[in-house]
Parts: C-alpha cells; sequence; structure tokens
C-alpha cells in the first residue's frame, strides 16, 4: 500500500465515490440511485472453530449480496488477516457493476473471513469452511447467491463448500459454488480464467495504443493466481516480465524473467524471492519501474495519491478488486496513463464462473478451446463497450465501466419496479 498522510479511505468509501461520479455522468436518477447503491443483505457470523491444539479458536466471517436485481449474488471467498466487514461490501459492488459490464446474468456479493489461512493446518482449513459454510447456508444456493474462490482460497476449499451444502440437502449440487475441481463439476479453463481476461484486454488497450505485446516490458504486483496467469501469457507471447512480487518481496530482471521456471520456483518455495537469475528490489521500487504494462494483482489500495505519480507504465490493468484508490485514478489519468479498470479487466473469472454454472445446470460440459474462445468474444466486446463510453462521453476508463454496469442494474431495477 502507498503511505499517504491523508485520511485514510476505506475500500467501500471508494467504491462509493466511483459509484458516485458514474451516476453523475449518468444523471440517473435519485430515486434509482437510492435503491441499487447499498448491499441487499449483510451476514456476520461467528465461526468457532476446534484448532490442532485443542484450542476453540472464534472467527469473523461475512456474506454480502449487493444486488440481485440481474440475477442471482455471484462473488468469492476471502480468507485473510485483512478482512473486514467495509471490504466485503466494497468487493459485493464491484461484483455487481463488474457481472453487468460482461453482460452475464448475476448479481453481485461477495464473503470473507478473518483468518490466517498460511498458519492453519488442511484440517483446521476444512473445519472453518465448513462451518463458515453452514452459517451462510441460508443465504446461498444456485438460484440464490453463488460463491467462488478469491484471496488465499481454492478449489478444494470450493468442495468442501459444495460437499457441506449437498449433505443438508440429501442430494448433490454442484452449481452451489464456482471454482470446483474438475471432478465435482468444475469447467476447465476457469482455474486460469481471471489470468487469461486480463491478457485479452491488456491485448486490447495495448492495440488500441499501437503497442506491440512481443516485447512489452511487464511488471506483475502479486504473483498468486491472477498475476501470474497472466504473466505467463504474457511471457508465452513474447513480452518481457521484468518484475514481480508476492507478499514476502519482489523480484526484478530488465532482460526479463522466465516465467514458467518463476511459477515453479514459487510452488517448490512459497515464494518468487531467491529466483535465480534475479535482483531484489523494494515494492516502491516495483511500481516506479520504466515499463510498458504494470499489472496490481493483489490487494486493494495498492496505488494511492502517494506513490501513483512514481508510476511509468503506459497501461495500468487491474487484475485486482480496487488496487488504485480514487486519488490514484486521476494521477495516472492525468499523466496520460491508459487504466483498465478491475470490473472489466479481471472480470474473466466471473465470466467463466458463469460457464461452469451454466454447464453444471445443463450437466453438459464444455472442451477446454469453447471456454477461451467465449472468453475472449465476451472480453473484447466488454473492452470495446467501454471504450466508446470513454470515447464519447469524455470519461476515464473506470467512468465509463462503471457507467456501463450501473446502467444496465438501473435498467434491470426499473423495469422490475418497487415492491410492495
Ligand atoms: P491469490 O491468493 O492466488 O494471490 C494473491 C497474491 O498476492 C499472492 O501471491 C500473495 O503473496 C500476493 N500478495 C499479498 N499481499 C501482497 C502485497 N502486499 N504485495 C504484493 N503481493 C502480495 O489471489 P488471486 O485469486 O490471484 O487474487 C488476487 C487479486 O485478484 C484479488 O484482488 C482478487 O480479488 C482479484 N481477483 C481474483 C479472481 C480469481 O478468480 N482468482 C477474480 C477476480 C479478481
Amino acid at each position: 500500500m502507498g503511505v499517504s498522510n491523508q485520511t485514510v479511505k476505506t475500500a467501500y468509501d471508494s467504491a462509493m465515490e466511483n459509484f458516485n461520479l458514474a451516476a453523475d455522468a449518468l444523471q440517473l436518477d435519485e430515486n434509482i440511485r437510492n435503491m441499487i447503491r447499498s448491499p441487499e443483505r449483510i451476514l456476520e457470523v461467528s465461526l468457532p472453530v476446534r484448532m490442532d491444539n485443542g484450542h476453540i479458536q472464534s472467527f469473523a466471517g461475512y456474506r454480502v449480496q449487493h444486488s440481485t436485481a440481474r440475477g442471482p449474488a455471484k462473488g468469492g471467498i476471502r480468507y485473510h488477516p485483512g478482512v473486514t466487514l467495509d471490504e466485503v461490501k466494497a468487493l459485493a459492488t464491484w461484483m455487481t457493476w463488474k457481472c453487468a459490464v460482461v453482460n452475464i446474468p448475476f448479481g453481485g456479493g461477495k464473503g470473507g473471513v478473518t483468518c490466517n489461512p498460511k498458519a492453519m493446518s488442511q484440517v483446521e482449513l476444512e473445519r472453518l469452511t465448513r462451518r463458515y459454510a453452514s452459517a451462510i447456508l441460508p443465504l446461498i444456493g444456485p438460484e440464490k447467491d453463488i460463491p467462488a474462490p478469491d484471496v488465499y482460497t481454492n478449489s478444494q476449499i470450493m468442495a468442501w463448500i459444495m460437499d457441506t451444502y449437498s449433505m443438508t440437502k440429501g442430494y448433490p449440487v454442484s452449481g452451489v459454488v464456482t471454482g470446483k475441481p474438475i471432478a465435482l463439476g468444475g469447467s476447465l479453463g476457469r482455474n486460469e480464467a481471471t489470468g487469461r481476461g486480463v491478457y485479452y484486454t491488456v491485448c486490447s488497450a495495448a492495440e488500441h495504443l499501437h503497442i506491440p505485446i512481443a516485447g512489452a516490458r511487464v511488471v506483475v504486483q502479486g504473483f498468486g493466481n491472477a498475476g501470474s496467469i497472466a504473466a505467463h501469457l504474457m511471457h508465452d507471447n513474447k513480452a518481457r516480465v521484468i518484475a514481480a512480487n508476492d507478499s514476502r518481496g519482489c523480484v526484478h530482471n530488465s532482460k526479463g524473467l522466465d516465467v514458467t521456471k518463476l511459477i515453479a520456483h514459487k510452488e517448490k518455495t512459497g515464494g518468487v524471492v531467491g529466483f535465480p537469475d534475479s535482483e531484489p528490489i523494494s515494492p516502491a521500487e516495483l511500481f516506479a519501474l520504466e515499463c510498458d504494462i504494470l499489472i496490481p494483482a493483489a490487494l486493494e489500495n495498492a496505488i494511492d495519491g502517494s506513490n501513483a505519480g512514481k508510476v511509468k507504465a503506459k497501461i495500468v490493468g487491474e487484475a485486482a478488486n480496487g488496487p488504485v484508490t480514487p486519488e490514484g485514478d486521476a494521477i495516472l489519468e492525468k499523466n496520460g496513463i491508459f487504466l483498465i479498470p478491475d470490473i472489466l479487466c479481471n472480470a474473466g473469472g466471473v465470466t467463466v464462473s458463469y460457464f461452469e454454472w451454466v454447464q453444471d445446470e445443463q450437466h453438459l460440459f464444455w472442451e477446454a478451446q469453447d471456454v477461451y474462445n467465449r472468453l475472449e468474444r465476451v472480453m473484447k466486446t466488454s473492452f470495446a463497450e467501454v471504450l466508446k463510453i470513454r470515447l464519447d462521453h469524455k470519461v476515464s476508463m473506470r467512468t465509463a465501466a462503471n457507467m456501463l454496469g450501473i446502467s444496465r442494474v438501473a435498467e434491470a431495477t426499473t423495469l422490475r419496479g418497487l415492491y410492495p
């Protein structure tokens, strides 16, 4: 996170500020704003879990449904020590606009548990997950709210949620979560979908700006699922990934890192640090590197008013949710840096989650190439729609994406009317 003396703005503050900017640009009616702005439902739970040492520890958990105007709520579950209700509300809000930007029939939701999964055994994680799944059970279901993986959750955790839900129903319900293992009704291509979607939107932006991907210098902050897969696709297409980091440290090589080997190194050692043929740099240096494409792929508020001025990239592709604050946005825009906002850039994950849900509902599964082709079409169409709004209305890419998402949610809300 950039260090700044200004009052710290929360992720939900940023989400609301961006909502207001887009709603103003749309000249959205005040009544509609009041209907779509705030989360529809918030559940806060306390999760007692027996730890391996015999002690019982209670964890705070949340599930927020921001909107079901266009379909069931959809959004991941985050396990992280920094999870707060404010963060989950922001993430749920962004999911609503994101699903609408890529025009899939879902609303927005998000869940989280405040915990440190890195310090827990697999058995403790399973107990926590099953307790959390049973606590949020009244809210979730294939027609109501469909969780998926997010930071520090994965396909195994989705499998435990699917099993817990199915055991209480008395029959298998694969469509209750997405991002499942293939053996349980997961979709081919889901694991790499977010990174692949980032790659497609970065290619669209590069084409718009006449920057060839071959030879482009790429920097990735957060070498996890989204970041490493986007980096791998860039590398495969002859871009030069010159720096990457994770929570433990950063590695840099101006000639380019071998991304396949870096992924293997991270799998083996748990982090990117110590990768041969690289030198360590600080996170501040990583953001300030001379490069063409910067991909923040870790957590919120990484680029703010204090460090946005140092960014030298031509394109910033937000693989993470909310990595640039509104102050950071204004500086990047002023400096002519092309931003691909999160609700567009990382929407590949939820798009293939939608494909997974469709396959589960139909009990009919697609080949990987079908998934990639459909995903590419969705991402490139959505990019073109957002870019058109930016050019027509002379607004930032973030405001343009929010205008597209919010206008679709507003239309659905108007058509449905106000109950009762
Ligand atoms: P992940 O757990 O696979 O990876 C997160 C990575 O970020 C890890 O390598 C971690 O070490 C690193 N990290 C954590 N704190 C960091 C810091 N301060 N500096 C640098 N690196 C740090 O998670 P993910 O699924 O790749 O999610 C990353 C981001 O992408 C999140 O914002 C998430 O909401 C967003 N996202 C993920 C998906 C998805 O399908 N996985 C979809 C849409 C958006």
